[in-house]
């Protein structure tokens, strides 16, 4: 089959790679210059257990009473946010309670053990360093923290993951850079946990792709997606672009281009930030991933670099940085990990990008019920 692919992000180079290997003709289509410029440039890395991963659902550690206001929020909302970010955040906090949460967060464990093992199983046919460390620890305060993680240990044990639970002195030995004035009476350990490079992964995955044929049009916008017949025009171009079916992997803009089709997804953008910085001191920097569930930030190892990931920001706010967020991801990073970072390094790079999220925080795969459009 001719196949169209709407986005070079990670999602869209990892289609782009398994379809061209089960034998299609893929093209892809990007409006950015390369591969994993939007959302997969600033992912803190973090590939498992999914469930623990900040936000992957609203199931987990929503407080709801505490959703906006409160000493601890979970969101802030940003300049320009207005009605329909309301309205995305009541149906995020109802689909957290909802009757079909845990079988949703059961999906997304499910999905996030696949998802992995393929990509374990493509690092090693590739043969390539991308930046994986090993390891997870959730550090925990106290009782509070653990009934913020509630119900993930529990799937996370019927799905098979093994999540110990350990003091302080054995996180220390495990991740020797936590500070020793750090405030935390013990964790719960993943030794499955991972974290790596998604950057650099799906720059890989687009080489690897090719090599099998996927072709990659970079600076190329899709305006819109059509059936009867199936495809789509390209901005600047004549006419539009025949295929037999169009895969949309575009993150935010899928929403958009599925509108003009009459299809409704409840998608927001719940934008993040990260902060990476050469490491300083091997010893003294995280060897895999750290969660700190209270603030939901996860300082993870990438390669020569640490990176510190956190907060929660609807609407678009001008693209502007807020000061407090990142102060607040410079405290963490150098709270639990004292002298691992070069902060003020010129090197330090600080993004924001946009989590694509629906309210149940599962994905939108299969097909669309349009005809030609998965
Ligand atoms: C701060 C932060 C931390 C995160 N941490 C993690 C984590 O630890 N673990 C995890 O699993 N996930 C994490 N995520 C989420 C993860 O980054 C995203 O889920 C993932 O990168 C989405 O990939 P994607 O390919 O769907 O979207 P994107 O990477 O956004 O790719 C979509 C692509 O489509 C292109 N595109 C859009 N519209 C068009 C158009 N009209 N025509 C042509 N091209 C178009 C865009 O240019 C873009 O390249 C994090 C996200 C953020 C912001």
């Amino acid at each position: 089959m001719e196949i169209a692919i709407v986005g070079a992000g990670i999602v869209g180079v990892a289609t782009a790679y398994e379809l061209a290997c089960d034998g299609h003709q893929v093209t892809v289509y990007e409006q950015r210059s390369a591969a994993a410029e939007e959302a997969s440039f600033a992912s803190s890395g973090l590939l498992a257990p999914a469930l623990l991963i900040p936000w992957s659902s609203p199931g987990v550690g929503a407080n709801t009473n505490n959703l906006l206001w409160g000493r601890q929020p979970a969101f802030r909302m940003a300049r320009g946010a207005g009605l329909a970010e309301y309205r995305w955040l009541a149906r995020w906090r109802k689909a957290g309670s909802a009757p079909t949460a845990m079988a949703t967060m059961r999906a997304l464990e499910q999905l996030g053990r696949f998802s992995v093992e393929r990509t374990r199983r493509l690092i090693e046919l590739f043969q390539i360093d991308v930046e994986t460390c090993h390891g997870t620890l959730v550090l925990l305060r106290g009782k509070n923290d653990m009934r913020r993680l509630e119900p993930v240990p529990g799937l996370l044990h019927e799905a098979g993951g093994a999540l110990r639970e350990i003091d302080a002195d054995n996180a220390r030995l495990i991740e020797p850079g936590l500070s020793a004035d750090a405030p935390f009476a013990g964790a719960l350990h993943a030794g499955e946990g991972e974290a790596a490079n998604c950057r650099l992964f799906a720059q890989v995955l687009r080489y690897a792709a090719q090599e099998h044929g996927a072709q990659f049009r970079f600076n190329a916008q899709v305006q819109s997606i059509s059936t009867q017949p199936t495809g789509l025009q390209i901005a600047g171009e004549p006419a539009p672009r025949r295929a037999d079916a169009v895969v949309l992997c575009a993150g935010l803009a899928s929403a958009a281009l599925l509108r003009k089709q009459g299809l409704q997804l409840p998608m927001a953008p719940v934008y993040g930030y990260t902060i990476s910085a050469p490491l300083r001191e091997d010893t003294h920097a995280p060897q895999g991933s750290v969660i700190d569930p209270l603030h939901r930030i996860t300082i993870s190892r990438q390669g020569l670099r640490v990176r510190v990931s956190g907060g929660a920001e609807l609407g678009y706010g001008g693209g502007e940085h807020h000061a407090d967020t990142l102060q607040k991801l410079y405290l963490a990073l150098s709270g639990w990990f004292p002298g691992g970072a070069q902060l003020s390094s010129n090197q330090v790079q600080i993004l924001r990008g946009a989590r694509p999220t629906l309210p149940d925080g599962a994905p939108v795969l299969g097909p669309s019920g349009l005809p030609g459009c998965g």
